[in-house]
């Protein structure tokens, strides 16, 4: 440490972020947008409209409040890459803002996460319901390699819109928050989840009748 104190430690992880590298964006004359990356109009045109920037270096604005964002990921590169390639010629896709997609595991525990959590949906002012639903991810239970499932689903309780959900439990969390990222995308409220068609298998899912993101939707209704 600083101190000079040495502190023993089996591992050690950094969370340190990252900074955009726009020293090239700079020298060129490119605006740079709050949170440090190159700034974009919704199209990945940069301040001179014929110079397109995607990934880490260009600037993100956030899905739920349009505000800038600091989010960063491959799998928003590559979104980001789709829409400019499609903008090259004429104005074709325009980026919708950052949801924030996340999943990681830890031993056999995966957790992940799509949108905001209620904390941060609270802080950014919305009027939240939540619905949590605990299962597990094939059926009936005693099926082998059956795993318990958490799922917990935040909604704006004006216009019933999903704004985020969470989930822990086995490897089928990874796409799990994948589904839970096109819901939100697509603006599906609690109402429209709670009836939505899924394919359920034993072996593959939780049951039909305990289905995590069906059952978590009727539970926040019941609080709109
Ligand atoms: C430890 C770690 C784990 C991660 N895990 C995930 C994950 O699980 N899922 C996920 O979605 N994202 C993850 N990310 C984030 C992801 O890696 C980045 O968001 C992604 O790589 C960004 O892609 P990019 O092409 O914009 O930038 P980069 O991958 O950084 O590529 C930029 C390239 O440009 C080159 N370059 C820079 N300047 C110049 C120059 N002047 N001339 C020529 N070349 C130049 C660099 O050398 C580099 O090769 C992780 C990141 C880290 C660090």
């Amino acid at each position: 440490l600083d101190s000079g104190e040495e502190l023993r430690a089996d591992a050690v992880i950094f969370g340190i972020g990252v900074r955009p590298n726009t020293e090239l964006a700079q020298k060129a004359g490119l605006k740079i947008g709050e949170k440090r990356g190159i700034w974009v109009d919704r199209y990945m045109r940069t301040s001179d409209e014929n110079v397109f920037a995607v990934g880490d270096c260009a600037e993100k604005t956030d899905f739920f409040t349009g505000q800038p964002s600091a989010l960063r990921l491959a799998s928003i590169a590559t979104a980001e890459a789709r829409i400019a390639g499609a903008n090259l010629f004429k104005l074709k896709r325009a980026n919708k803002g950052v949801i924030g997609v996340f999943a990681t595991k830890v031993g056999d525990l995966v957790v992940g996460m799509a949108g905001m959590r209620e904390k941060t949906a609270r802080e950014a002012g919305f009027d939240v319901v939540v619905g949590t639903m605990e299962t597990v991810d094939k059926h009936p239970g005693s099926m082998p390699g059956a795993t318990p499932l958490k799922v917990k689903l935040v909604f704006h309780k004006d216009s019933g819109k999903l704004l985020g959900g969470q989930a822990c439990g086995g490897v089928t969390v990874g796409e799990l928050v994948n589904v839970i990222a096109a819901l939100i995308q697509s603006g599906m409220t609690a109402d429209e989840i709670a009836t939505f068609q899924m394919g359920t298998h034993p072996a593959l899912t939780a049951s039909p009748i305990a289905y995590p993101l069906v059952n978590a939707a009727e539970i926040a209704l019941k609080q709109m």
